[in-house]
């Protein structure tokens, strides 16, 4: 069989084979309802639910009440943005507008667009000319205004692991009384998270980023200080705090809380390793091929993730070439509607630009091996298109 390797880590992770086992007895022996607490079913699952809530909440510096679980990041930041739109827009007086970022994933910006339809308005700041696509605080702190009900931020970009300044925006947002979202479905487990100290309101994270499951994620609901209320998206049982209703996903939150345990603990030296293979991938991509570049800032970046452009090369081709190479054109939810990367279109590139752009991830199975392997084969198979 065909080696094949690896580096897409930001599209999702393997689960962990630690989180496998965790998960596994929650399928078909301790498989009870956790709203069913009347009986020791019941009551087992819900024990492990609450387990993980403190394990997701240790992650990001939170109370586990202020954790709700729910089917992943998508979700999450539907709920957050429209959830907090609705609530305080039906409250009237705290304002119709709305701040954030055209950098931002496709389910913000969509929920964003979403609301636009209803008569609220929605500002999408642009990356200032030689800021590598980093946003700070300064830049929302020109357009806020009086009638600003949120801003959302997300803390690091998926496609250039690019990390914007989220206690400075969460102090700024605090002074001027605004709710403040962030997407943080690629920084946490990666670098640490307080959501005290960055000020946030409302955080978004997501399983299967982090060698979890997919279809399970959470949001952080700040519960004090303010306290903040949203609009549920589906109506039912009043499950998590009524926030989201639907019976719970037992063994994928398991999984979830799991994942959150060992990324809390294993983060400090991992993060240096993989920073040390991606620096690896990248200084040999650039001095091995001629034309290559880095896209966005290089100095505050996740230490994973590297997004370049390959000179003259058409990197489907390349992609095509390589097959037992796993990388990505563009994100992962961006490839499947065929469109070329809106994040580097927002940095300023040009359609044909971005056809040389890869995005390459690196993570836990990651060797040194690896890179030095994924370095020849490019540096091999990379031809300039024709022109
Ligand atoms: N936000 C960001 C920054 C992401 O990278 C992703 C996954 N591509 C999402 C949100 C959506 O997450 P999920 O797959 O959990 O819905």
């Amino acid at each position: 069989m065909l080696q094949t390797i690896y580096l897409d880590y930001n599209a999702t992770t393997p689960v962990d084979r630690r989180v496998l086992e965790a998960m596994l007895p929650y399928f078909a022996d301790i498989f009870g309802n956790a709203a069913s607490v009347q009986h020791v079913f019941g009551q087992r699952a819900l024990a492990a639910v609450e387990e993980a809530r403190g394990l997701a909440a240790s992650i990001i510096g939170a109370q586990p009440r202020e954790v709700v679980f729910t089917s992943g990041a998508t979700e999450s930041n539907n709920l957050a943005i429209k959830g907090v739109a609705h609530y305080y827009g039906r409250q009237g007086g705290r304002g119709r507008h709305v701040v954030t970022c055209c950098m931002e994933h496709s389910c913000v910006l969509e929920s964003c667009g979403a609301l636009e339809q209803e008569g609220f308005e929605v500002t999408y700041l642009r990356p200032r000319e030689g800021s590598g696509g980093v946003f700070t605080v300064d830049q929302v702190a020109e357009v806020l205004r009086d009638d600003t009900l949120l801003v959302s931020v997300m803390w690091s970009n998926n496609e250039l692991g690019t990390i914007n300044d989220i206690p400075g925006i969460g102090r700024l947002c605090k002074a001027k009384g605004v709710l403040f979202h962030t997407d943080a479905t690629q920084y946490v487990g990666k670098l640490p998270v307080d959501v005290a100290q960055a000020r946030v309101d409302l955080l978004s994270w997501s399983g299967h980023k982090m060698y979890g499951p997919k279809g399970v994620g959470a949001l952080y609901v700040r519960a004090q200080d303010p306290r903040v209320r949203l609009q549920p998206i589906l109506d039912g049982g009043g499950h998590e705090r009524a926030f989201r209703s639907g019976t719970l996903n037992v063994p994928g939150i398991v999984g979830f809380g799991k994942a959150c345990e060992i990324a809390q603990q294993e983060m400090a030296l991992e993060s240096v390793r993989l920073g040390v293979l991606r620096d690896r991938l990248e200084q040999g991509l650039l001095n091995r091929i001629e034309g290559t570049s880095v896209n966005g800032d290089v100095t505050r970046r996740l230490p994973h993730v590297t997004n370049m452009c390959f000179g003259q090369v058409d990197t489907e081709r390349l992609m095509l070439s390589v097959p037992e190479v796993a990388v990505s054109a563009a994100s992962a939810c961006t490839a499947a509607g065929a469109r070329s990367s809106h994040v580097l279109k927002c940095l300023g590139l040009a359609d044909l630009k971005i056809h040389t752009c890869l995005r390459m991830s690196v993570g836990r199975a990651t060797t040194a091996e690896q890179v030095d392997y994924v370095v020849d084969r490019f540096a091999q198979t990379a031809i300039p298109a024709p022109v």
